[in-house]
């Protein structure tokens, strides 16, 4: 699939993505997806979001504990995190939206640093290694990373929790929350 490279301002970006996943939906449901093909995948998705994003997406697989809360049964997923050590993003599926420095400035454009509170202060200065060509984003690493997890479902480091409907709302609420 050749593919040119797309300004991420494209409005029907949202579907071009969906497209591509649905190249390798049937290979990736059956756990057959060859390592080629796997390639391809990442491919596709860098001539739209950008090699760096997809990459350092990638690497968050390889990283972050990935947990998934469930309310009473797996139809409901409400909330991901991706963890790694005290370090935490939460996200919803099929919701491009992050509370991440990345997100905040180079998905919404908004002023760095001054919206939120929760970012452990060790991260002051993590976009700086992002590239001149990543400063306009259509979505985060984080939220990119839980839709290739849930594609591939690697299975390890994937942990999943069944929380009451009060504290997945608190959950929900705090994604939000400024
Ligand atoms: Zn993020």
């Amino acid at each position: 699939m050749a593919l040119e490279v797309e300004n991420c301002t494209n409005p029907f970006l949202p579907q071009l993505l969906d497209q591509i996943f649905e190249i390798y939906r049937n290979q990736a449901e059956s756990g057959s997806l060859t390592k080629e093909e796997s390639g391809k995948l990442f491919y596709d998705l860098s001539a739209f979001l950008g090699e760096e994003l997809v990459f350092r997406s990638l690497q968050l697989l390889d990283d972050y504990i990935f947990t998934y809360y469930y309310f009473k049964n797996k139809n409901n997923l409400y909330v991901v995190e991706l963890s790694k050590g005290s370090e935490y993003f939460r996200v919803l599926p099929r919701i491009n939206y992050c509370k991440c420095d990345f997100f905040q400035c180079h998905v919404l454009q908004l002023p760095k640093g001054i919206l939120y509170q929760d970012i452990p202060s060790g991260q002051v200065g993590i976009l700086e290694d992002w590239s001149e060509e990543s400063r306009v984003s259509f979505t985060c690493q984080h939220v990119l990373a839980l839709r290739l997890h849930q594609f591939l479902c690697p299975g390890t480091k994937t942990s999943e929790q069944y929380l009451k409907k009060e504290e997945l709302k608190n959950l929900q609420k705090e994604i939000f929350r400024d």
